[in-house]
């Protein structure tokens, strides 16, 4: 059997996680920094810095207790090297470098992108690549073709605001609750749609021909704005909700289909923060049903989020794969960062 150490700090949560075997949890301990970033609506890097640098040593602690486990029993120590804000994947690979240095555990550098789809391997066995890996998040609209762990070629990308962060800026122009997803998210659902009414925004991206395939969110943002502007009394934010949620996954699935369709692949991987959205899962779900695609997102909503337990589990087949890194690794802000091994 194998103990693995997952190290995670790319962004606002702190996590850290044991998994045995690349495909079971032992313990996950997850600290979110959502109510320090609030008031300022999005993440502020260097309070993010900072909080990471409170926290972890005391969720190893905690999570190293709840799996009744030792330093001498863990095989490798998988932690999240890019992309990220540099200040905060500093605070985990330091952490990765003493515990390293002290119990003598190679680390194996996780891209964090990679690790939000391989964590479907800690829910059921993988399936075979490639995969079309589809990352929505509040940093990432991409669709990725996943060739094999530690190989993935970005197929599909946005023009401007990823959907996560589309939802964040909407819920500040409608005044709702910082993040804007599970916001945003509430107010649609609580929406009845009386038949046959039309939506207030346009189709996006309507005239991409089926080679083109790409994300945009800040036409719909801007779109949201204005028909704001343009109404009189209290605003029918959960109209507004429901359909922003409609036009923008409207053009995920839309994306999702041209890849299929252009790539000849069948086997789609969903995952980041917002596919934390019920509507988004059902929606993909009936599409899987209606084409011939076998579709894949984390069931369990921790593993939608940031968390160590999907660094872990990568670095598994990392640590396999021996792609070991030296104490002297960088950390990198860039999605398709190089380690010169
Ligand atoms: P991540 O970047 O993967 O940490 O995910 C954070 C992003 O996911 C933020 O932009 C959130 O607004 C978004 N998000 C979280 N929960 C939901 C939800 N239920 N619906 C839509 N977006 C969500
Ligand atoms: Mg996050």
């Amino acid at each position: 059997m194998v103990y693995g150490l997952g190290i995670e700090s790319s962004c606002d949560e702190t996590s850290i996680a044991i998994v045995r075997d690349g495909k079971e949890l032992i313990a996950l301990k997850v600290y979110s920094q959502i109510d320090t970033h609030s008031p300022y609506r999005g993440v502020v890097p260097e309070i993010a810095s900072r909080a990471h640098l409170e926290k972890i040593n005391s969720l190893l602690s905690v999570c190293m207790a709840e799996a009744q486990i030792s330093f001498s029993s863990i095989q490798y120590i998988a932690v999240t090297g890019y992309p990220g804000l540099v200040g905060s994947l500093m605070i985990g690979a330091q952490l990765a470098r003493c515990i390293s240095l002290v119990h003598s555990i190679p680390i194996v550098l996780v891209n964090h992108l990679e690790a939000h789809l391989a964590v479907i391997g800690l829910e059921r066995e993988l399936p075979a690549f490639p995969w079309l890996g589809v990352l929505l998040s509040g940093g990432n609209s991409s669709i990725y073709i996943y060739k094999g762990f530690g190989d993935m070629e970005l197929l599909a990308d946005t023009r401007d605001d990823s959907l996560g962060e589309a939802f964040d800026k909407v819920s500040a122009i409608l005044d709702l609750p910082y993040p804007g997803g599970p916001s945003i998210e509430k107010k649609a659902l609580s929406y009845e749609r009386p038949k046959g009414e039309k939506s207030p925004f346009p189709k996006l991206l309507k005239e991409d021909g089926p080679d083109l395939i790409r994300f945009s969110y800040s036409g719909l943002k801007t779109a949201v704005l204005y028909y704001l502007k343009s109404l009189q009394g209290n605003p029918p934010i959960e109209k507004i909700s429901y359909y922003f949620q409609k036009t923008a996954f409207e053009l995920v699935v839309r994306n999702i289909g041209k890849a299929i369709e252009t790539t000849k692949i069948g086997t789609v991987v969903a995952a980041g923060g917002v596919l934390a959205n019920e509507t988004l899962r059902s929606l993909l779900l009936t599409e899987s049903q209606t084409r011939p695609f076998q579709l894949y997102f984390p069931q369990k909503k921790i593993y939608c989020t940031d968390n160590g337990a999907m660094v872990a589990c990568l670095g598994y087949h990392l640590w396999k794969e021996k792609k070991i890194v030296g104490l002297d690794f960088k950390v990198s802000p860039k999605r398709n960062f190089e380690q010169i091994l």
